[in-house]
């Protein structure tokens, strides 16, 4: 279980199905710390809501809500659609390859966009799902530039839970990682409630491989929101 879950979509997002306050209950029932609602940019339909992030506090002491987003690649210049007006609200910003981005480019083309936007966009915080198949990128070269900046590549449990992508690319991107000392962030991306903290997919990848364990952002509650106050700076 996944004791502070980074990657979690509303109804805010085309695709959500629950509310922020069902998602509570669920987290509440499972005896989670945490989660993040990082529904998607508008490029993919998502429908960033004003008073919640403006306004929404969680209801419940013991259940910690994060503000985030999912960004969407504009274009292979770094733009990003980031909510700027949003950004003073922002708890966490993950970035993924959508598609909104063309197909059929290569691992190269794929990797440069994301390096890119990386470095166009201190803010973001997580680079979600980059064992996507559908848009493969270079694993050694993202980890280097993720660690150079402070970010985390994320492992997605839905990825491989669905069978969206093969198990042996989390395996390579944790090796990567592994090798060149980047950060991970362990994430559901909740889309059905069911999902809300589970890594079950993913965690032998981890233990077989011998991640360490210090290097995974969301280890903890304490760790997760310990990387979220350290990139506070990044959101102005
Ligand atoms: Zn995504
Ligand atoms: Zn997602």
């Amino acid at each position: 279980m996944i004791e502070f879950d980074l990657h979690v979509h509303s109804i805010f997002s085309k695709c959500g199905i629950h509310t922020v306050l069902e998602l509570l209950e669920r987290a509440k029932e499972i005896g989670i710390k945490g989660f993040a609602v990082t529904d998607h940019g508008l490029t993919i339909g998502g429908r960033l809501n004003n008073p919640f992030f403006e306004r929404f506090r969680s209801p419940c002491q013991s259940v910690k809500i994060l503000k985030g987003v999912e960004c969407n690649l504009l274009d292979g210049d770094g733009n990003i659609d980031v909510p700027h007006m949003f950004m003073n609200f922002l708890d966490i910003v993950l970035l993924g390859i959508h598609p909104n981005t063309a197909k059929g480019q290569s691992k190269d083309a794929y990797t440069n966009m994301l390096v890119a936007a990386m470095r166009k966009n201190p803010c973001v915080d997580i680079i979600s799902h980059p064992n996507d198949p559908h848009y493969p990128v270079d694993y050694k070269r993202l980890a280097q530039t993720a660690k150079s900046m402070g970010v985390a590549l994320e492992l997605n449990n839905s990825k491989i839970l669905y069978a969206r992508t093969e198990t042996q690319s989390a395996v390579d991107l944790v090796q990567a990682c592994k090798d060149e000392g980047c950060m991970i962030a362990v994430n559901s991306d909740t889309h059905a409630i069911h999902e809300l903290g589970l890594d079950d997919s993913v965690r032998p990848i981890l233990e077989s491989l011998r991640f360490p364990n210090e290097l995974i952002v969301n280890r903890d509650e304490k760790s997760a929101l310990e990387f979220i106050d350290s990139r506070k700076g990044n959101k102005s």
